[in-house]
């Protein structure tokens, strides 16, 4: 390094120094792997490194700004590289094919070291060693907050997935999964359960006299009624149109009775607004059975839907409950 003649490198001593990846290094201990390296300046939209591009560099950023996307699109960029730091590393050290693309977003200069001196570097300085230890924990440590961020982004997609746009109930899908689940574990542990279906008694009428909107609003507030009527253990769903069902673990039919009773009875005090703020009463229909050892989900909805048309023909605003095959009790 004595016959060094610092002109002949692309950066000066200053400018060394208040690059990220060269701090705390001896400018003497390294300087002269620098005469392989160059300065080049790009355009914005100029692609640096692709995972197409096996020649290994590595890339300071001395002014502009990079992009670091993960597909070829251009769509996807998870970081922004800033002056001082510097990309090309990974591939340097696991000898393979970049993972990703790295983009100007701005004109940009750079300072571009060839993989095998940043190597020789290395084992001229710890510092140096120091320094990209220090820049691949960041890297992991970032990777594992985006890791993070999606999962929960995912895990909240899934979740909005399962429930019911317009009266924020669950919904069928999640039906599926939960029913099935608490119905596994009343056989199990032979849990008592009831099943419970309910009906809107004449809602066309409303939607033909009021329209559709007019509808949807006396389902959303009935959702709430449904839900205040319920204990937090109980499952309500909105099977569909103006149906829903409910499942109420732990519950023998002589509280799903009381609990049937208290929704169809709080359904017939209720008075609904409507958006244009005329008022309308509704009735519902209502039909339980209780779990058998050999029930499926799909059986148990069946009887209390049974029984729900039990209610409707015997007029309407009825609790009726399951009994065996083809009989019923009206409340
Ligand atoms: P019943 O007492 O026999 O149950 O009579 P009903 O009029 O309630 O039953 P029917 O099956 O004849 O009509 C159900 C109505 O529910 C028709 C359909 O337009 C309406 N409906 C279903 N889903 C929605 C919805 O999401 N919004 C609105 N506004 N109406 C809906
Ligand atoms: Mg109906
Ligand atoms: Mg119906």
């Amino acid at each position: 390094m004595n016959n060094l003649q610092p002109e002949k490198l692309p950066l000066t001593r200053q400018e060394f120094s208040r690059l990220k990846i060269f701090h705390n290094v001896c400018y003497e201990s390294i300087a002269g792997y620098l005469l392989h390296s160059h300065i080049e300046t790009f355009d914005a939209g100029t692609t640096l490194i692709s995972p197409d591009n096996s020649v290994k560099r590595l890339i300071v950023l001395l002014k502009g700004e990079l992009e670091i996307q993960i597909t070829s699109d251009k769509k996807t960029t998870i970081n922004t590289i800033e002056e001082g730091n510097c990309v090309g590393e990974i591939s340097i050290f696991d000898n393979s094919n970049p993972s990703a693309w790295v983009r100007c977003s701005k004109k940009s200069s750079v300072l571009i070291i060839p993989g095998y001196t940043i190597l020789a570097m290395l084992h001229a300085s710890h510092d140096l060693c120091l320094n990209f230890l220090h820049l691949l924990s960041q890297r992991v440590r970032y990777s594992n907050e985006i890791v993070r961020d999606n999962e929960f982004h995912i895990r909240c997609i899934e979740e909005a997935s399962k429930i019911d746009s317009l009266t924020s109930l669950h919904n069928r899908r999640w039906l599926q999964e939960m029913y099935s689940r608490e119905l596994k574990r009343s056989h199990a542990g032979n849990f008592k359960l009831c099943a419970l279906m309910l009906d809107i008694d004449h809602f066309k009428a409303i939607n033909d006299t009021h329209g559709h909107i007019a509808g949807d609003s006396v389902l959303v507030q009935l959702a709430s009624i449904l839900n205040e009527s319920l204990r937090p253990s109980d499952m309500p769903v909105r099977f569909g149109g103006e149906e829903f069902s409910v499942f109420l673990p732990g519950t023998h039919t002589d509280n799903a009775k009381v609990i049937a009773e208290r929704i169809r009875k709080n359904m017939e005090k209720n008075i609904f607004i409507l958006p244009n703020q005329k008022q309308v009463k509704i009735t519902v229909s209502i039909g339980f059975a209780k779990r058998e050892s050999t029930d499926t989900v799909e059986s148990l909805i069946e009887k209390a839907d049974q029984a729900l048309y039990y209610a409707k023909e015997n007029g309407r605003n009825k609790v009726a409950m399951y009994l065996e095959k083809g009989e019923f009790f009206l409340f």
